[in-house]
């Protein structure tokens, strides 16, 4: 929509209708607005209407005669309400009858100039308010309402909704967020037309479900509905309605509704509309759910998850961090032998206390500042492991565990070995464990990266291996040099009946890849010396020790040094 001057002037100045059966009168009028307005005359209504409807785009304001021929003023401004842009044209009405002043304004004339017509000054007056009240009316509903929905901006949306709990306080109402997911896809496939049709269809629909009288929509912004309304039971069948109104929606495109019920309205509104949000992000990849309830413990999720972000810089830069140790042990001798360690971070936050790295580690992945984590964590390994060299005289690697979004870092190879370089190790002192599940995506990158790493000397653990169903076409032509077995897999095998085939057949594939095994989380007696007979090669888990502190690890090394194999 153009500004309200590109809209309303013709040669630079507002244009007028003057419809008036008396040529005097028309005359009139020229006179005393002609200075300052264009003006177009109409000596019947009939005429009038046919101007209007050709000049429907400059016309700034009407004055109209109530009594003329062919078309009566009272009929004309009928004509004028049916249609939806000659409406917002305003009309003041020119009338010797007090009756009709009554009539007219009821019909929506905006203003009456009675006859015989008052002070040139008053009539330039009259006209220049009611130009300027339509206008300004404009500018309000061109930004009060979505053009492309016709629902409500965010900005009035939260106005209307915050006068709504004024007026109606004691109403239970519930905070909906509504959203189509993937919708950049449609607008990528389709073209913007088409992603504009469905958000229409979208719009109308909400519209026939959540009845205007009632209920307050809004268009946030591209594919974001918010809908306030009285509270409902059920909203599944309604967000499946929704999704029929645009019937060929291609099948990846979902639309998903977070519900806050019972919006608490001690809260301000956009926090209220926060919490639908939160609900709906929680099944944003889940493709079989599209309606989710906002529950306090999601939110405490997220500010715990928001206060960890923050905060991590600080926590780095004041060594908030440890590096903890836990021992592998090799079991294929008599009695087992400390083999290795694995770095295993953690958070000593002052006011949360020790924070485990599964409430931080893929947060940390899913926003990037795992890299500098990781880099602090290698570091620190890597200045224990020339420690002890140093010290104590005694040589064991330390394996450190490596994300998948590293595995993309072009860097990673080099930062490795400078960290060697800086702490005077090499790299048969650090292995690196890469999860499973970082080569089953994208798995032909990460195998170029792993057979990078093991050129310059690293020892590669597949880690976690069982949860990731990599194919067995593809572990026969992996790089690594040892397989780590999943935890819950080996937790699986001792469960009921003890049943090991698979343990088995994982023990088979590394030998034939000539590849030891590791298994990890092992807590008994009994899954060790299970582990032990069907040829496991290396174990980790609390049967030996939990991760612990660096200085107490050393007792693990001083006991190799006193009885080594
Ligand atoms: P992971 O690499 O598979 O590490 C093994 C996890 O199993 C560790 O949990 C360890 O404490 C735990 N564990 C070891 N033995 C036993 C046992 O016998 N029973 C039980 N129930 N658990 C045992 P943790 O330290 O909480 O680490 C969890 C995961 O967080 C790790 O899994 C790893 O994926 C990640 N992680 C930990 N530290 C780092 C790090 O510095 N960098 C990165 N990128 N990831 C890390
Ligand atoms: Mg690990
Ligand atoms: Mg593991």
């Amino acid at each position: 929509m153009g500004s309200r001057s590109d809209k309303f002037k013709v040669n630079g100045r507002r244009q007028i209708l003057v419809a008036d059966d008396e040529f005097i009168n028309r005359e009139l009028l020229d006179n005393i607005l002609r200075d300052e307005y264009e003006i177009l005359k109409a000596e019947d209504g009939e005429t009038a209407y046919e101007m209007l409807t050709d000049h429907r785009h400059t016309v700034s304001l009407v004055l109209l005669d109530l009594n003329m021929p062919k078309l009566s003023g009272l009929d004309l401004l009928a004509k004028m309400k049916e249609d939806e842009e000659l409406k917002s044209i305003p009309v003041i009405v020119l009338t010797s009858d007090s009756n009709s002043e009554v009539e007219s304004l009821k019909k929506g004339a905006a203003d009456f100039v009675p006859k015989p017509y008052p002070q040139p000054d008053v009539i330039r007056a009259r006209i220049a308010r009611t130009i300027e009240l339509a206008e300004d009316r404009q500018i309000i509903s061109a930004t009060e309402r979505d053009v492309l929905t016709g629902l409500y901006t965010s900005e009035y949306f939260f106005r209307y909704c915050e006068q709504f709990d004024k007026a109606y306080p004691e109403t239970d109402m519930d905070v909906l967020y509504i959203d189509v997911n993937h919708f950049h896809v449609l607008n990528e496939r389709f073209g913007m037309e088409k992603g504009d049709e469905v958000l229409k269809s979208i719009a109308d629909c909400l519209r026939t479900i959540f009845s205007p009288g009632e209920s307050i929509l809004c268009r946030k912004n591209a594919d974001m509905f918010l809908v306030y309304c009285p509270h409902r039971e059920e909203y599944q069948s309604l967000v499946e309605k929704a999704a029929t109104c645009c019937p060929d929606l291609p099948t990846s495109i979902k639309i998903r509704a977070g519900v806050y019920p019972h919006g608490d309205k001690h809260l301000d509104i956009q926090s209220r509309f926060t919490r639908a949000k939160i609900a709906a992000d929680k099944i944003r990849n889940n493709y079989s759910v599209s309606v989710s309830s906002f529950d306090e413990a999601l939110l405490e999720q997220e500010l715990f998850a928001g206060q960890l972000v923050d905060e991590f810089p600080k926590a780095l830069a004041e060594k908030q961090f440890q590096v903890f140790l836990q021992p592998k042990f090799d079991i294929r001798g008599d009695k087992p032998v400390l083999a290795s360690a694995e770095a295993l971070v953690r958070w000593f936050h002052p006011t949360l206390g020790m924070i485990s790295p599964g409430a931080f580690i893929p947060l940390f992945e899913g926003n990037g500042l795992i890299a500098q984590l990781d880099e602090y964590v290698w570091r620190g390994a890597a200045e224990m492991i020339a420690d002890w060299k140093k010290r104590l005289g005694i040589s064991v690697p330390v394996s450190v565990n490596l994300s998948r979004v590293e595995m993309y870092d072009p860097n990673l190879a080099d930062t490795l070995e400078k960290i060697i370089q800086d702490t005077g190790i090499t790299s048969k002192d650090i292995y690196l464990e890469i999860t499973e599940s970082a080569y089953v995506r994208d798995s032909d990158q990460i195998v170029k990266k792993v057979q990078q790493l093991r050129e310059r000397g690293f020892f590669v653990e597949m880690d976690d291996f069982g949860s990731g169903y990599s194919s067995l076409n593809m572990i026969s032509s992996l790089p690594i040099d040892a397989l780590k077995l999943d935890m819950f897999f080996i937790r699986h095998a001792f469960a009921e009946g003890n049943d090991t085939r698979m343990i088995s057949i994982v023990i088979d594939i590394a030998e034939y890849l000539n590849v030891p095994v590791i298994a990890e989380g092992v807590e008994t007696e009994e899954q060790y010396l299970a582990l032990k007979k069907l040829g496991c090669a290396i174990i980790q888990g609390y049967y030996f020790s939990k991760p612990v502190p660096g200085p107490d690890f050393e007792k693990f090394l001083l006991e190799k040094e006193e009885s080594p194999c």
